[in-house]
């Protein structure tokens, strides 16, 4: 399989070559064509296997693609992540795949000035990539409104499950526009996370790696 026959925009076919991809990863090869035809994912994939790619191609073609546009202090997509690290190693493999389109990419966590993250979210986002806690309060603040986002994102839900995501999720799913598309990337499936997923995904394709 290769990355044309996936179903995705030219200049994504373009960014992943320039990023040296020479194939898909077998994630990638069950993820992108089932998020582009609009269905949820479970995915139970570790990281190394390609999975920010496997989520993050098909939902920037899937913004590229709808007559949307960002609007003040709202984002179209939310991606949420345990740690400032891995928010920021997201965001770098979006900025690579958001070339040469007119996406734009914001990060929040926790730790650095809330202002100034108010500040870039200002004018809008087409993706926001955020820790639960930082999010939280940016919609206390009225920094930010979800009820444009019609795509989530959970990446290592796992490591989410001990830091309070569950009630994170309760506060920020229902602030989420309709219909929304989701999905959910996790090391391990504890029972906890298919209760996430029995609440949170509607008939997913389960997809292992
Ligand atoms: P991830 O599992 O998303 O953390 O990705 C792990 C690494 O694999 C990242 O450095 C990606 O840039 C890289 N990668 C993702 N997809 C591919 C691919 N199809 N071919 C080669 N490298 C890839």
């Amino acid at each position: 399989t290769t990355f044309d026959t996936l179903g995705l925009d030219p200049k994504l076919l373009a960014a992943v070559k320039a990023a040296g991809y020479d194939k898909p990863t077998p994630i990638q090869i069950e993820a992108i064509p089932a998020v582009l035809g609009g269905r949820d994912v479970m995915g139970l994939a570790q990281t190394g296997t390609g999975k920010t790619a496997a989520f993050g191609l098909p939902l920037i073609h899937k913004l590229m693609t709808s007559h949307d546009k960002r609007e003040p202090k709202t984002t179209r997509a939310l991606i949420l992540a345990p740690t400032r690290e891995l928010v920021s190693q997201i965001a770098d493999h979006l900025r690579v795949y958001v070339k040469g389109t007119h996406m734009k990419v914001v990060t929040v966590v926790g730790g650095v000035s809330i202002g100034r993250q108010a500040e870039n979210l200002s004018r809008g986002t087409d993706i926001l990539v955020a820790t639960p806690g930082r999010l939280i309060d940016l919609m206390d603040r009225g920094a930010i409104r979800l009820d444009a986002a019609t795509f989530l994102v959970l990446d290592e839900a796992d490591h989410m499950l001990d830091m309070g995501f569950i009630h994170a999720l309760r506060r920020i799913a229902p602030k989420l526009g309709t219909p929304r598309q989701t999905m959910l990337f996790s090391a391990t499936m504890p029972k906890q996370m298919e209760e996430i997923a029995g609440a949170y995904l509607t008939s997913p394709l389960r997809v292992q790696v």
